[in-house]
């Protein structure tokens, strides 16, 4: 479809067309049903089948151990920040590495303590903690919090952690994007707007003996307990059915592709594509450190904001869109998550490189 715009968006963001066109062909009538996915019974079969197909795709992505499970819940990954520290338990050792992960120190701080030995946010949130940084930090209690993926700054471990404690993942920003090895986490989670699905709904990779068993304040509301929604298949309440189909379709998408490797290497070329022509530029800068650049959000800047105005409206000519950085910092920034194709970064490339100031 010519009309659709070449979407840089931060996300919500561009999902890719064949899911589109599937939902688009399966909307008024599910996969010949009679009747719209949404207007179906979260308690039916068909949709019972629907949620299984999904938990089943994504858990085959990871190659999900037995001790884990798929949980889909609401609530945007903010609601984790606050669940995460209300379900496994006081005192967590958190990585700040920008907005998000500050955000999640915030909360998790409303209700008692996180410890924090390691921040970015003198440097301007440049890079993400190597392996060799992290085994000198004393790291304490029942976690550590990670934000594998930093969406604003476009940072990202090109590494898992190794720690003495549970890993939990702040996934939202590179959730299928490439392969993880789940087991080291007792948590990952992601919001999955950016590379799963359309927003209102949040997926969990959760080890089964941490999500089963509440061992929280009693104060916790049930409905803020992992175990109760554990307990139910993530259905306690009426869940986001269409979400969870749609991410269903995009994992299967992905899947298709070749899975989680085949996606990292798709992803890899177009992000290593667009830095260098952004490091070759004479007047533009990115704003990563080489070690800890984001695969998934290049952010860079041109030498004043006119030129990055006008390199704005050069592009929005052309129909290319969301290029603008976050309000918060600033700049320019490309989302190129998985349903971004190559020819659109090709396309920005392009641009970048006809643009003179
Ligand atoms: N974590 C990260 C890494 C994010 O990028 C975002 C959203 N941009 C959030 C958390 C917050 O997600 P939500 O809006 O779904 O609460």
């Amino acid at each position: 479809m010519s009309d659709r715009k070449i979407n840089f968006n931060a996300g919500p963001t561009a999902l890719p067309l064949a899911v589109l066109e599937q939902v688009q062909a399966n909307l008024v009538n599910f996969e010949g049903n009679g009747l719209s996915l949404m207007e179906m019974s979260h308690r039916s079969k068909v949709f019972g089948e629907v949620i299984e197909r999904s938990k089943e795709t994504l858990s085959g992505l990871y190659d999900l151990p037995d001790t884990h499970e798929v949980m889909f819940l609401q609530g945007g990954a903010s609601l984790q920040f606050a669940m995460v520290p209300m379900n496994l338990g006081d005192g967590g050792t958190y990585l700040d590495t920008g907005t998000w992960s500050t955000r999640a120190i915030a909360e998790a701080r409303t209700l008692g303590r996180a410890v924090v030995p390691w921040s970015d946010a003198e440097n301007g949130f440049r890079r993400v903690p190597q392996q060799d940084t992290l085994d000198e930090l004393e790291l304490s209690g029942p976690y550590l919090h990670y934000t594998t993926n930093n969406t604003i700054y476009g940072t990202q471990y090109q590494y898992i952690p190794k720690a003495s404690l549970p890993l939990v993942a702040d996934m939202s920003s590179d959730f299928i994007s490439r392969p993880v090895d789940v087991s080291g986490h007792d948590l990952i989670y992601a919001g999955a707007q950016k590379n799963a699905g359309p927003s209102g709904i949040v997926v969990l990779l959760a080890r089964k003996e941490v999500v089963h068993s509440f061992k929280g304040d009693d104060r916790v509301p049930k409905i803020m307990r992992y175990a109760t929604q554990a307990a139910k298949g993530s259905m306690y309440n009426t869940p986001n059915t269409f979400g969870i189909w749609v991410v269903g379709l995009v994992a299967q998408w992905v899947a298709d592709r070749g899975g989680l490797a085949a996606m990292a290497d798709e992803n890899e070329a177009k992000a290593s594509a667009l830095y260098q022509a952004i490091d070759e530029h004479p007047l533009l800068e990115g704003h990563a450190a080489d070690d800890s650049r984001s695969r998934m959000n290049v952010t860079f800047r041109a030498q004043t904001p006119a030129q990055e105005a006008q390199l704005l409206t050069l592009a929005s000519e052309h129909g290319i869109i969301g290029l603008k950085g976050h309000r918060s910092v600033g700049g320019l920034r490309a989302s190129i998550y998985n349903a971004v194709p190559r020819t659109s970064v090709d396309a920005l490339i392009t641009l970048l490189r006809g643009f003179k100031g």
